[in-house]
């Protein structure tokens, strides 16, 4: 195996390249973002290199997309006195028994109301279910919000799915879906519309390359600092 690397706009693609008994070429980036060739036997490096420069697009979209979730959430018990966080707020569970089952927030305090002892995975999903409710109506204000500023690029407004998802934000699917991760409601809605933005800016071009990064900045002039404050934002 050997290490090459093509220039691809201000961006350098390394790539790892596996000459083996094949006839096709063959691309992977892996969640840690690095990347696979394997390649015939016969094939030159001027080949590979040309191959791997008209996937520069799809290799970086890969990159990007995995590198926009990293699960750094810590593991939860959901009992009192944990931190759980809404619109970028951290709150203090509180939970207690009650005459009914329901999620409360104040100031400060997310209140957990039980109708008599829950386990653990009742209380998550007790939370999670309330966050969903909560996610449907904030998720569907900022889309209309953000959708307004595309203007021309984008005339339709997209139908909006929400779910809970482990490995990315949300997306834009080509039947004109945007799907939003539930988890988003934990953050700020600053963060919230970036994701919102960048997904709709799929809408007029995929992948990552100059038409999509110049639509961003008209939409949104700060989005790469939103974006570096989400990548690294603990849930
Ligand atoms: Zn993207």
């Amino acid at each position: 195996m050997r290490e090459m690397a093509i220039a691809w706009g201000r961006k350098t693609i390394k790539f790892a390249v596996a000459k083996e008994d094949r006839n096709t070429l063959r691309i992977t980036v892996a969640p840690d973002s690095s990347v696979m060739v394997r390649v015939p036997a016969r094939a030159t490096d001027a080949e590979i290199a040309e191959r791997v420069r008209r996937r520069a697009g799809w290799i970086d979209a890969q990159q990007h997309d995995f590198s926009l979730w990293k699960p750094r959430t810590p593991p939860r018990s959901y009992i009192s006195g944990e931190t759980h966080k809404y619109l970028g707020r951290p709150l203090r569970l509180h939970v207690r028994e009650s005459l009914r089952n329901a999620v409360t927030v104040t100031q400060s305090r997310l209140v957990m109301e039980t109708l008599g002892e829950k386990s653990r995975s009742e209380r998550a999903d007790l939370l999670w279910r309330w966050y969903a409710n909560k996610a449907q109506t904030h998720f569907r204000r900022r889309l209309a919000a953000q959708h307004k500023l595309f203007g021309r690029h984008l005339p339709e407004p997209p139908n909006l799915i929400t779910r809970r998802m482990t490995s990315r934000w949300g997306s834009y699917t080509k039947r004109g879906n945007l799907v939003l991760n539930v988890e988003l409601i934990q953050v700020s809605t600053r963060l919230l519309d970036y994701v919102i933005a960048h997904e709709l800016a799929h809408a007029a071009y995929w992948g990552h390359g100059r038409d999509w990064q110049a639509l961003m900045t008209t939409v949104m002039p700060d989005w790469r600092e939103r974006k570096s404050v989400l990548e690294k934002a603990l849930l």
